[in-house]
């Protein structure tokens, strides 16, 4: 389990982000509350003990990626985990054949070039034996047939996310860092809605892949540390 180093957890002011960084930095992990709103992360992170430190972030805002990126080179000189969690859309139900493009552009510009975004600016940061993870969804799976059956822009966006957590695997596989896609099951959230799992359950599925041994897997896709298709 890991315990020390710096870790930066995207859209964590609630839901399953807010839970994955309040256990890192329990742990003792220097962990970074990413919030859109920085005031609603101070609030998320009221009550969570350990080093964590709130940071305005917007995946969708380069110069905020970016400046958060300076922030850790200046003063941690690095980063040994990157939690890409931030996501949106699960809960807009439409049709494929009569999709809203402006829902579809807002799922990509979050779940894919938001979470790519980020990896291109905080993977030079990382050290040997980080571990970076994607929060994606089975509804993204080609192999699975339940779920989002009505949110094709968050599947297909997830499905996309799917197939960025490989190719940033072979990239990063040379500097020792670990990529792999998590599904966090369905969890009761704000996005989930009412009758999931608990935010314990979800956070767990994710920290399974922050917690991979160094000589564990990387490109794959799991939740509860079991492989899910593609
Ligand atoms: P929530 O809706 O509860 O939380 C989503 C988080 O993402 C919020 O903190 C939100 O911030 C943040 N966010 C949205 N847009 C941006 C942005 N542009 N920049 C930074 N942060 C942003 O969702 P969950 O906790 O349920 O989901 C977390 C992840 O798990 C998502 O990737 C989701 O797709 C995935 N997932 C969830 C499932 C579920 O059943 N809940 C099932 C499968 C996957 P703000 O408060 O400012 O809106």
């Amino acid at each position: 389990m890991r315990t020390t180093g710096v870790a930066v957890v995207t859209g964590a002011n609630r839901g399953i982000g807010r839970e994955v960084a309040r256990l890192l930095a329990a742990r003792g992990v220097t962990t970074v509350l990413g919030s859109r709103d920085e005031a609603r992360g101070q609030e998320a992170a009221r009550g969570m003990t350990g080093p964590v430190v709130v940071r305005g972030l917007d995946v969708t805002d380069q110069g905020s990626v970016d400046a958060l990126a300076a922030w850790l080179r200046a003063g941690h000189g690095g980063l040994d985990v990157l939690v890409n969690n931030a996501g949106v859309h699960y809960d807009t139900w439409q049709s494929a054949a009569e999709a809203d493009l402006g829902v579809v552009e807002e799922a990509f510009a979050v779940n894919v070039v938001g979470a790519w975004r980020t990896a291109v600016a905080l993977a030079p940061l990382l050290r040997p034996g980080g571990r970076l993870v994607n929060v994606s969804s089975g509804a993204g799976s080609f192999g699975e047939t339940a779920g989002a059956g009505g949110a094709p822009a968050y599947s297909v966006s997830k499905a996309a996310l799917d197939m960025l957590t490989v190719k940033l695997a072979a990239d990063l596989r040379r500097r020792r860092v670990l990529v792999n896609a998590v599904c966090p099951g369905w969890v009761a959230t704000d996005m989930g809605g009412a009758g999931g799992r608990p935010v314990a359950d979800g956070a767990a599925s994710v920290l399974y892949a922050v917690d991979l041994p160094d000589d564990g897997p990387s490109g794959t896709f799991t939740r509860d540390g079991r492989p899910v298709p593609w």
